[in-house]
This record gives structure tokens, C-alpha cells and sequence, in this order.
């Protein structure tokens, strides 16, 4: 698929083939992506702002403000079916830890941040996101 990746820092990012995302868990969710916004944020990660506290590799697919399609669905999911319109939380959240049972997702153990560190993001034509994100 095609895909807007970092290759570096202070430079403009490319436009990369690269393997589609796969289901990695049962609560997983895969997206074709209808529109990823631009952020200032992402502006932010092109020139370096983010790379201390976010430490992702280099490439990886930049867009967290994302939207599409339901395109495929972990066994465990309920919430969303494939063909369904959906808009994504940026950052999918378990849903279980102290954090998000008090209401502060953002502040989840084991969220994971697609676009801003080592998960890609979403100017891509699929997303790997989670059920609670949809
Ligand atoms: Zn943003
Ligand atoms: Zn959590």
C-alpha cells in the first residue's frame, strides 16, 4: 500500500510502498482510511520536536487524526463491523488499567499512540487501530 512516511528529520516525508497492516491481537480493528488530517503536531514531528519523547524508528507512517472504513475485525470485536464508517480515537486505550477506569484514557499503561511513535499512523491506505478506538 501506499504510505507518507519520516525518514528523517528537518526534510520532507516520502511516499513509500510498503505491507499492509495485519491483525495483531482479538480486539484489533483494520481501517481503509477515507482522510488523515494534517496537525500542526505532525508539523512538529517533521522538524524533530517530538523524536525525545516519542523515540519512534525511523521511517514510520506519520497521521493520528484519522478516519475510514471498517475494513477487517479481531475476533473479539462487537462494537463495528467491516463496511462500517468509523472516526478513530487517536490513541487506542485498554479500557481495564486505573487510568482508564477513572476516565483518564490518555493516561492508559497500555495505550499505544499510531502516527506519533513506533505504530503507523494514518496517511496510509490501512490503519491498525483497536475496537475502543472506533
Ligand atoms: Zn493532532
Ligand atoms: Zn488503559
Amino acid at each position: 500500500m501506499k504510505a507518507v512516511r519520516v525518514h528523517q528529520y528537518h526534510a520532507d516525508p516520502k511516499i513509500d510502498d510498503i505491507p499492509e497492516p495485519k491483525l495483531a491481537g482479538p480486539l484489533d480493528v483494520i481501517v481503509k482510511i477515507g482522510g488523515a488530517g494534517v496537525c500542526r503536531t505532525d508539523l512538529h514531528i517533521l522538524e524533530g520536536q517530538w523524536a525525545e519523547a516519542m523515540n519512534p524508528e525511523l521511517p514510520y507512517v506519520i497521521g493520528h487524526e484519522n478516519a475510514g472504513w471498517v475494513h477487517e475485525v479481531g475476533e473479539g470485536v462487537t462494537n463495528v463491523a467491516v463496511g462500517d464508517t468509523v472516526i478513530l480515537h487517536p490513541q487506542p486505550s485498554c479500557g481495564l488499567c486505573l487510568a482508564c477506569r477513572a476516565g483518564r484514557d490518555m493516561q492508559c499503561e497500555n495505550a499505544f499512540f499510531p502516527g506519533l511513535s513506533d505504530n503507523n499512523g494514518g496517511m496510509a491506505e490501512y490503519l491498525r487501530t483497536t475496537a475502543r478506538a472506533a
